[in-house]
This record gives structure tokens, sequence and C-alpha cells, in this order.
């Protein structure tokens, strides 16, 4: 009898998803004969989207020492907000009263925000999963809460973002092959009570499906076509780039992209350092969010077409050009590499913001670029070119980094 009603209430749900097309919408623009990259429009409430698209990732309702203006200068054309940060504090309820996260924060093209679900999982505070959700406590004074798919409706609903996503639960890397079928299974029940909350709730959000299926090839396509067959407008890939070899993450997208609807957009949860961008598209995923362009530019990691590069190296101290010649954002414009060098070693304040600026406005241009490569045709020479010219952080290093951030967090 469950079952029935879950089933009637989905049927509902398809409904109600057609009828919503006026909030949402996703068009293919171009198809690549090589690849399974494609260039797309995404339509939202707060504006339109053109794909492949980088979302800077503002955890705490801010971009990192970067205002709104700065962000749609630098082509920004939507933002990431974490719903764990923001329940806890200033809290949901309190955004709600604050007309919801665009007035609050001052940005007023789309927004996603995550189900929290992530950093309740990957930050260490769980405290007891059940079928009902996660309890666990605050990172801030310790206080009891319990993250349910029904209540991270509610939460993300009051915070008013644009796109939203349900609770899930990735399995840790590496697991074992029934760990990972677990994890996914529950995850694909929690999407079903998800999708009949969220009916209750802002019919302008769009809710999309989470696939996983940890490093299983056969669990990744059925979880991918389970949750492309359920009436989500669109499908965020997630449990990937949690500690993997990067050879791994791209290994499950061949399983889970060809089992995906075609129609929908694809976004790949967590993932976008230069390089993941232009073979993640090339691998038809279509959206990206990462906090690694903007963590990394305030340790002085600074992207250019022919790799990561330290502004603290002492070979900047009297570059009189720019970070990179080529480069249009307001820092490079504005200010040679010298001054940036000076500013971080001086540790100024305006250094995290010339930094984030320049990542920032690196990984739109490049999202503009592959976009453009779709369209013409030339995705492949693109990627191909892109990467023989980009010198990525080594795995080691990126560990070290990885291992260095988690200490700091936890502290
Ligand atoms: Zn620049």
């Amino acid at each position: 009898m469950c079952d029935n009603t879950s089933t009637a209430n989905l049927t509902r749900l398809v409904v109600d998803q057609e009828s919503m097309s006026a909030v949402f919408s996703f068009r293919i623009d171009a198809e690549c004969h090589d690849s399974w990259a494609r260039a797309g429009t995404i339509q939202t409430p707060h504006g339109t989207i053109p794909t492949p698209i980088f979302m800077p990732v503002g955890t705490q309702a801010t971009v990192k020492s970067v205002s709104p203006e700065e962000l749609r200068e630098a082509g920004a054309k939507i933002i990431l907000g974490n719903t764990y940060h923001l329940m806890l504090r200033p809290g949901s309820k309190l955004i709600e009263e604050f007309g919801g996260l665009h007035s609050f924060m001052h940005w007023d093209g789309p927004i996603l925000t995550d189900s929290g679900g992530f950093q309740v999982f990957s930050l260490g505070h769980l405290r007891k999963l059940s079928e009902e959700g996660a309890a666990f406590k605050s990172h801030l004074d310790g206080s009891a809460h319990m993250l349910t798919p029904e209540n991270v409706m509610q939460i993300e609903a009051e915070l008013g973002a644009d796109i939203i996503l349900p609770l899930d639960i990735y399995a840790a890397y590496p697991c074992s092959p029934g760990d990972a079928r677990e994890a996914m299974e529950r995850t694909h029940r929690w999407a079903e009570r998800a999708l009949v909350a969220k009916a209750r709730h802002r019919p302008e959000q769009t809710l999309f499906g989470i696939v996983q299926g940890a490093f299983e090839g056969d669990l990744r396509a059925e979880s991918a076509a389970f949750i492309g067959s359920l009436p989500f407008p669109g499908l965020s890939i997630g449990g990937l780039s949690v500690g993997e070899p990067k050879a791994r993450m791209w290994e499950m997208l061949r399983y889970v992209t060809p089992a995906l609807p075609r129609s929908k957009p694809r976004h790949l949860l967590g993932v976008g350092s230069p390089e993941d961008l232009v073979i993640g598209v090339g691998l038809g995923m279509d959206m990206f969010d990462c906090v690694l362009p903007t963590r990394v530019a305030r340790h002085g990691g600074l992207f250019t077409r022919s790799g990561r590069v330290s502004i603290r190296n002492t070979r900047f101290r009297t570059e009189h050009g720019p970070i990179e010649e080529s480069c249009d954002c307001y820092t490079c414009r504005n200010y040679s590499a010298a001054y940036v060098h000076h500013l971080l070693r001086a540790e100024e304040q305006l250094f995290y913001r010339l930094a984030s600026i320049h990542n920032i406005r690196f990984m739109l241009r490049l999202a503009a670029d592959l976009r453009a490569s779709i369209l013409a045709g030339s995705y492949p020479a693109f990627r191909d070119d892109f990467l023989a010219r980009y010198r990525p952080a080594s795995e080691q290093v990126r560990d070290e980094q990885r291992e260095k951030w988690r200490a700091a967090k936890l502290r």
C-alpha cells in the first residue's frame, strides 16, 4: 500500500514538473560528434546560465573575499551556497526573514544549494545514520541536529535557492561493494521521499536528483538510470572526488553518462580544477562547482594557461607584467604580478580579493571557451591543446593540501 501511495505521488509529480517548465528549462544548443560534450542553456527564475558553466562556491553566503559585483564582473552566472553551514549560522529561518539568500547576500543571479549531507558525512560530525536521516552535532556549539530528506526540503525552501539538492549518502573511498550498494539504495529511497516533500514547498525551486554508486561501475550505471527516470529536471553526480585517483573518477563517468537522459542538465558535484572542467565536459558534464579555485588562490596558487603557479615564487618579485598576459580579469588589467606577490608576502587583505578574482575569472573564461569550442565543433582539439599545455598540481601535492585543509577545518 505504501508503494502505491508513493507511485501515485510520483506520477502526480511528473505532471507538476511538466507544468513547472516556465520556471526551469534546459536546451541543448550543440553537441560534439567525437565526445559527450554539449553546450546548453539553462533558464531559472533569477536568470539564464550558458553551459558548460563553473559555479563559484559561497559556503557562508559569500564567495570568500569577493563581492557580488566583482563576481558578476568576473562573469559568474550562478553561485553555490552550503546548506549545512547556513542552517547552523545564521539559520535558514533568519535568512527567510530577509527574503531568502538572494536578498540576504545581495546576489540577484541564480543560486544552487547543496543538501548539507556531504558536510555532515565528511567532516566527522555525524553521530547516527538511520533510514530516517542523519543525526549530527554542530561544529559551532555542539548542539544536536537531524537532517532528513523531508526537513532538508524545508530548510532549502527557506534559503530560497533556484536549484536545490536532496539529502543523499556517499560511500567513503575505498569501500566494499556491499557498503556502496547500501548507500546507493538508501540515496534512492531518500530521493523519492525528497520529491514527495518538495511538492509541499516552493514551486519556483527546482530539485535535482543525485546519482551515487561509489566506485562500482555497475552501481553507477544503475543509479544513473534510476535517478534519471524520476521526475528531477536536472541531475547531480555525487560521491566523486572524495580521495580517489582522478582516473577512477573519469572511469565512473563513463558508466554514468550513457545511462542518463540526454535532455537533463548534469552537474558534477564538488569537482572543478581547470583540467577537471576540460575533461569532465568531454564526459558529458554541464555544471561544475568547487571551492578549489578560491581556496588555492588564498594560498597563492594562481591559474594560468600553462598551469598553476605560486605567486609567492621569487620570480614574480620584479615582474612588471600581470599574472597572465592574456587574462582580462580586474586584477590582471590593473596590477602587476610584482604587486600581487608583494601583497601576499605582506599578508595584506587585498591579496585574497585580487587572487580570488583572477582564479574565478580564469574558470569562467575557461567554461566560456569550452562552450565556444563545442559550438564551433572543435572541442576535441581545444581539450587536447589545453591539456598539452596545462601543468596540473600532482596527485601528491593535492593529497598533501587536502590533508592540511582537513586538519584546519577540524581544529
Ligand atoms: Zn587575471
